[in-house]
């Protein structure tokens, strides 16, 4: 099984190097050379987690980490993923993992097989990440422990919730954050310029675009529709809140290796770059807006060149990747009602995706996508429910240790010090 970049000119690249290379060298993103099949030992029978290792195993065909996966799945998908059922218009959480949102599954993911990955071949890494909220979370949460690997978490000072911040500064060990005095921007100017300094090695980075992080997102896709299909003998449609498009990938990846998938929705919310080029056939990205899905505010999707290659003409772009924009007063609406209609309570993010199923979905049959668990967004949902919402535990731990966050100006040589 090779790799390659979504632009053209670089070399085939195993799965492991993909890993840890993060992108390719070309600038483009790694992509199979050809998408494999679904393999006949594929089961639903041993678990999820299982079920999730038999679907990657085919991208990892000949791979030096082939023998080490189901290994690295089982400690890497320790946590349920289970579907609230609602007569065939289920939803799918992916939030029981640490830090409560689906991002714990590729991070883990990422951090188990890099730390197998730099075990045979004894070196070192350090993980730089800048964060204006959950991505910093998920990744010191799944790196936390891992040998041969430091974090080093950069948010800036003021610009991240409350709750996003204590998930970011309580760690200890081979975890440090950073809270930077600059905006979200210098944050990332930071990141960039340590990996340009060559006086500094072995750095590198743990972002959505990392193959790492999109395989577990394919495989959640194979299994749940494959028990869907055998709960509801149809195929889902499956509506998916997206921002950097990442989770979406997932998704087409997992419907063009055979999982049973009648089609694939995105919702958005008022960020619209997608749903702008499916009405005019024109892709501008843009400068991001504020929204209460706040996980989706992307004007510039980063996962938007694997689609691309997967549908390379407008038309069959549009056809196959239809985007829907939410706005913030629905997403308020269908929290709501969809609360009233049945005590459940869903996040912002889930909101959308729930939103276009209502509007724009007329199968029976779907599987809308949760990709937070809606505590994490308490200061928005607990008003519009009038009730509390419990705090899932591992989150709680997380947030109940005392912060060691150390305070520094935006100059990312400071990252360095006293090492
Ligand atoms: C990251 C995130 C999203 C968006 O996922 P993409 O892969 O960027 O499209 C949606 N909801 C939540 C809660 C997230 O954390």
């Amino acid at each position: 099984m090779e790799y390659i970049s979504t632009r053209s000119g670089s070399e085939p690249f195993s799965a492991s190097a993909a890993i840890l290379k993060g992108l390719c060298p070309d600038g483009g993103l790694f992509i199979p050379r050809e998408m494999p099949k679904l393999s006949p030992s594929f089961t639903l029978t041993k678990g999820a987690w299982y079920a999730m290792y038999s679907a990657m195993l085919p991208f990892f065909e000949g791979d030096e980490l082939e023998d080490d996966l189901e290994e690295i799945c089982r400690s890497a998908f320790s946590f349920p993923v289970p579907f609230h059922h609602a007569d065939g218009k289920d939803t799918l959480e992916l939030y029981y993992g640490p830090t409560a949102a689906f991002k714990d599954f590729g991070a883990r993911f990422l951090a188990f097989s890099m730390e197998k990955l730099l075990e045979k071949r004894g070196m070192d890494l350090t993980i730089l990440v800048a964060t204006s909220g959950d991505t910093g979370g998920a990744v010191a949460s799944a790196f936390h422990g891992r040998n041969h690997l430091s974090v080093k978490v950069l948010f800036p000072r003021g610009r991240v919730s409350r709750r996003q911040e204590l998930q970011l500064t309580g760690w200890d060990g081979n975890v440090e954050s950073f809270e930077v005095e600059g905006t979200f921007d210098d944050c990332q100017r930071m990141v960039k310029e340590a990996f340009m300094d060559s006086s500094l090695s072995g750095l590198s980075s743990a972002n959505s675009i990392n193959l790492g992080r999109l395989l577990p997102q394919m495989a959640y896709y194979v299994y749940a529709s494959s028990l869907y299909k055998l709960e509801y003998g149809e195929e889902p449609v499956i509506v998916i809140p997206s921002g950097n498009v990442g989770n979406a990938t997932g998704a087409y990846w997992a419907k063009a290796m055979g999982a049973p998938i009648k089609r694939i929705v995105l919702a958005a919310n008022a960020n619209r770059p997608l749903t702008d080029y499916i009405a005019t056939g024109k892709y501008e990205p843009r400068a991001s807006v504020k929204t209460l899905a706040n996980a989706m505010d992307v004007g510039a999707p980063s996962n938007i060149e694997r689609l691309f290659a997967l549908f390379p003409d407008f038309d069959s772009f549009r056809s196959n990747v239809p985007v829907y924009s939410v706005s913030d007063d629905e997403i308020r609406k269908t929290i709501k009602e969809v609360y009233d209609e049945s005590g459940y309570v869903i996040c912002p993010h889930t909101a959308c995706g729930e939103r276009v199923r209502r509007d724009h979905v007329e199968e029976a049959h779907s599987i809308v996508v949760s990709t937070a668990h809606p505590a994490k967004f308490s200061d928005t949902v607990e008003p519009i429910i009038g009730r509390t919402i419990a705090i899932p535990k591992s989150l709680y731990e997380i947030m109940q240790k005392p912060s060691k966050a150390k305070h520094i100006a935006a100059d990312y040589h400071l990252l360095f010090e006293n090492r």
